[in-house]
Parts: C-alpha cells; sequence; structure tokens
C-alpha cells in the first residue's frame, strides 16, 4: 500500500473484535509471516456494529470502518463463515446464530447435519463445503485492503475433537489427513485455514 503523505504501513492496528483469543492468533500469524504489529484491542467506548450486510466483504468492511472512524486508527476487522454446497451457501454470513439467539455452536452443528439429512446430502460427494474469510483493513485516511482466504472439505456426520471452535468438529479439510479441524493443533489449523490463508494474504500485500 503507498500514499501521497501519511505512513504506508501501519505500526499498530485497532482489531473490531473484542475476542483475546482472535487477538492472539492474529498476532501470531502477521508475526510469522515476517509482519511486527503491534495489535490493541477494540476500545471498550467503542460499541460493536449491527452486521447487517449480504456478504462477508460488507460486513468486514462495516465493522472496520466504523472502528477506524471512532479512533482514527488502522482498523482491522474479518468476518467468515461456512457454505455448505448441499444447502446452497448456508449458513454462510448467518454461521454464529445459524440455530438462533443467542449464538450456540452445539445447537448450529446439530442444526447443520439435521438440514444435510433433511436433504438427502448423505453421502461425502454431497458434503462439500467451505470455510471463508474477509479481511478489511482500513486506514485513517479512507484507503481500504481486503484480502479473502478460503478453505475447501466436507462435513461429516460425527462432530470429532475437541479443538477450535463452531463448526470445527464437523469440517474435514480437503488438504489434510482426513481430521476434522478440531482435532488439529492451532498451527496445523492455521497453516490451510480460510483466515490463515486471508491474514497471509494481507501480510503479503502490506510488505
Ligand atoms: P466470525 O465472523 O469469525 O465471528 O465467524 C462467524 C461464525 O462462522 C462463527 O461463529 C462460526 O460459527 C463460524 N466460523 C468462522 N470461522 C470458523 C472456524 O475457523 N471454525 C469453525 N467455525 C468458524
Amino acid at each position: 500500500m503507498t500514499d501521497g503523505g501519511g505512513s504506508s504501513r501501519p505500526e499498530r492496528i485497532v482489531l473490531a473484535s473484542a475476542n483475546r483469543a482472535k487477538a492472539v492468533e492474529l498476532a501470531e500469524i502477521l508475526g510469522s509471516a515476517g509482519l511486527g504489529v503491534e495489535l490493541l484491542p477494540r476500545p471498550s467506548d467503542v460499541p460493536e456494529v449491527v452486521e447487517d450486510a449480504p456478504d462477508f466483504v460488507g460486513n468486514a468492511r462495516l465493522k472496520a470502518h466504523a472502528l477506524r472512524d471512532a479512533t482514527g486508527e488502522w482498523a482491522l476487522a474479518d468476518d467468515s463463515g461456512l457454505e455448505v454446497d448441499a444447502l446452497d451457501g448456508a449458513p454462510g454470513v448467518h454461521s454464529a446464530r445459524f440455530a438462533g439467539e443467542p449464538s450456540d455452536d452445539a445447537a448450529n452443528v446439530a442444526l447443520l447435519l439435521q438440514r444435510l439429512h433433511s436433504v438427502g446430502a448423505v453421502s461425502p460427494s454431497q458434503r462439500s463445503a467451505r470455510f471463508r474469510c474477509v479481511i478489511v483493513l482500513a486506514a485513517p485516511d479512507g484507503r481500504e485492503l481486503v484480502a479473502e482466504g478460503v478453505v475447501e472439505g466436507r462435513i461429516i456426520d460425527r462432530p470429532t475433537g475437541d479443538g477450535g471452535f463452531g463448526y470445527d468438529p464437523v469440517f474435514v479439510p480437503t488438504e489434510g489427513d482426513g481430521r476434522t479441524f478440531a482435532l488439529m493443533s492451532p498451527s496445523e489449523k492455521h497453516a490451510v485455514s480460510h483466515r490463515g490463508r486471508a491474514l497471509r494474504a494481507l501480510a503479503d500485500r502490506l510488505r
């Protein structure tokens, strides 16, 4: 990223997520991509925005721009979710609250498996899916950088593994050894995950 006056590369970035685990994950991935940058959590006086855009990039943009406007700092937001082919791309942007409010990982997974059965998607070939992550980095001067990452895989019927979060216990990435994301270490997951890929793409473009 270049510009005509201000800093073209951020020294510190405010994160739209107040989730510490996510901040640690982002710092690890950016650090190992050779981009040392100070990451700050969303200040407590900046409210969360309503994520009502129809797609991932729209929601990430809403969050990044609101935070940049509130703080005057470089602001980073991501939005991600699971797209299942047999369900025409659902749960998609509704992944976090697929089974309703409040967000409940076990209920979301149970509903996903139930929907797959009700459309007759039982064989592995009918269960293709992908995680998608879009990251928007908004600069104080109004520019923005958008990066996307995707990991292809399939949905299995029996939740397996205790790691990760969300749909990890039923998602088996294509580029793996048959284990679900929930059975992988964080570094194994980051190496192929949608979020890891999106962040590395962002780091490449900032370098
Ligand atoms: P967020 O945009 O990162 O908050 O993710 C929205 C929702 O998508 C989460 O609540 C999960 O249900 C799902 N999701 C996103 N990334 C992952 C992942 O890496 N593993 C499992 N579920 C995920």
